[in-house]
């Protein structure tokens, strides 16, 4: 890797890396966030930018992975966070209070397929709860999940998220894709190929009676599209076998616009887990859907919710479901996104993100395109990635077909130019994102593409 300029300018953060490395396994707090030759350290950030602690200054794409909607320290934010941290005098109360209410409704209000909420402290613990909630209304104990698609980093759903490029069979393969994995949850899932109805639809048929739920990100990773009768086929087809249709939207949620993915594509699931942008950038998840599903969690007596009729299988039992968390629902968490969702709320401000999203785009495909490097950007929204290939990009092994070792080397050059993004990994803007700084952004990274081709 022509890295030698890497290596020169984040010299202290190899050093802090090494220091951390002796403490920390592999010097990462989370596996996704270590990269060859070793993490950029990061000393503070404003708007679009992040400065390293070599003083580098990078614009940042990475953003969070996603969740920093309005950039870095958005004023709006700062000070709803400050006021409310004066007025309510501690950081938790450990018992309800209104911004819990609050949040609910606004979700309820812009989310179709949500009557009830209950939050939880990220993405992970909102579609964990959402399967128990799947698992407990139809008494079954089987879950369906796209190959490549991701939902946390626990046992359940670490399966198939990764296929290798040497499983590139067209049918889904069943891996495990962490040490430490117990069989017993693999024999429990079934994995579906994305975007490929008619086997879809037929291993859904073969178990049509033992399948819970469906549990999908709408739009893959993202950015990879639904085909465009996907959706609403597979919602039909779930409402007819009795399965609970998850959409996870950690990702999309808030990003491709306030009613995320089931907004764009008028398809509305039984229960949406959502995370990321909610918690303006606080450790946030949330889970909606039907009244009947969700108050499964209930343990108030005397609330005469569920009637005769409606009451599924494992209702027999006098205790709930149990859900629980010492954080959940965290005042100063819930005052950030709902200050986040106040600026999202705003006249103009998706389609301003949509078009400077449009513009990196372009400008993108074009430099590339000017030096014969095959490519485009797919992407939906404010998150895409860049894909170089000329082939049509509609599961993920079309990305992982796509010339990944050209792309690990531009990521690196971008990175030199000062473009934050991790490796191989999708841009997401914010609304800091200005014309002015995605003209600064495609100067750099035409740097970036010369001294590759150099
Ligand atoms: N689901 C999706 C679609 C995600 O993208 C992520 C995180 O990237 C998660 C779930 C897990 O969320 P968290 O990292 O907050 O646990």
């Amino acid at each position: 890797m022509e890295n030698s300029s890497f290596l020169r300018k984040t010299a202290r953060s190899a050093q802090i890396y090494r220091e951390a490395a002796r403490w920390i396994p592999g010097g990462v707090t989370a596996n996704i966030k270590y990269f060859d030759p070793y993490p950029i350290v990061m000393d503070s950030a404003s708007g679009t930018y992040l400065y390293d602690v070599d003083g580098n200054q990078y614009i940042d794409y990475n953003l969070c992975y996603g969740a920093l909607i309005l950039g870095h320290g958005n004023q709006s934010v700062i000070d709803a966070i400050n006021q409310a941290f004066a007025r309510i005098g501690t950081p938790i109360f450990g018992t309800p209070h209104r911004l819990e209410t609050e949040m609910a409704r606004v979700l309820v209000d812009m989310y179709p397929g949500i009557e009830k909420v209950r939050f939880t402290n990220s993405g992970l613990e909102a579609t964990l709860l959402a399967i128990r909630l799947a698992m407990a209304w139809t008494g079954r104990k089987k879950l369906a999940k796209f190959e490549g698609h991701y939902h946390g980093s626990y046992d359940q759903v670490l399966i198939s998220v990764n296929p290798q490029q040497r499983n590139l069979e067209r049918h889904p393969v069943k891996t495990l894709d962490s040490l430490g994995l117990p069989d017993y949850y693999a024999e429990n899932i079934v994995v579906l190929p994305f975007n490929e109805w008619d086997q879809t639809e037929e291993i859904l048929h073969q178990h049509r009676h033992e399948i819970a739920a469906v549990i999908m990100e709408p739009i893959q990773g993202g950015f990879i599209p639904p085909d465009e009768t996907f959706l609403k086929r597979l919602r039909e087809l779930t409402h007819q076998y009795g399965m609970v249709l998850i959409f996870d939207e950690v990702k999309t949620g808030f990003r491709t616009g306030l009613s995320g993915a089931q907004g764009i594509y008028g398809v509305v699931p039984d229960l949406t887990a959502l995370g990321k942008v909610l918690g303006g950038g606080f450790p946030v998840g949330a889970v909606g859907g039907w009244e009947e599903v969700m108050e499964l969690c209930s343990p108030a007596s005397g609330v005469d919710i569920l009637t005769t009729e409606q009451q599924p299988p494992s209702l027999g039992q006098d205790q709930p479901l149990f859900h629980s968390g010492t954080y959940n629902g965290h005042p100063i968490v819930l005052t950030a996104g709902l200050a986040t969702i106040q600026v999202l709320r705003k006249p103009g401000v998706y389609p301003q993100l949509e078009a400077t999203t449009t513009q990196l785009r372009n400008g993108m495909e074009e430099i590339l395109n000017r030096y014969g490097i095959a490519c485009q950007t797919v992407g939906v929204g404010s998150i895409f990635n860049l894909v170089l290939s000329d082939l049509p990009v509609r599961r993920i092994q079309d990305v992982l077909e796509s010339n990944l070792t050209l792309r690990r080397k531009l990521d690196t050059q971008l990175l030199n130019q000062g473009i934050f993004i991790k490796p191989l990994n999708r841009f997401s803007l914010s609304t800091a994102h200005t014309p002015e700084v995605i003209d600064e952004t495609l100067e750099r990274f035409e740097l970036a593409v010369k001294s590759l081709v150099r």
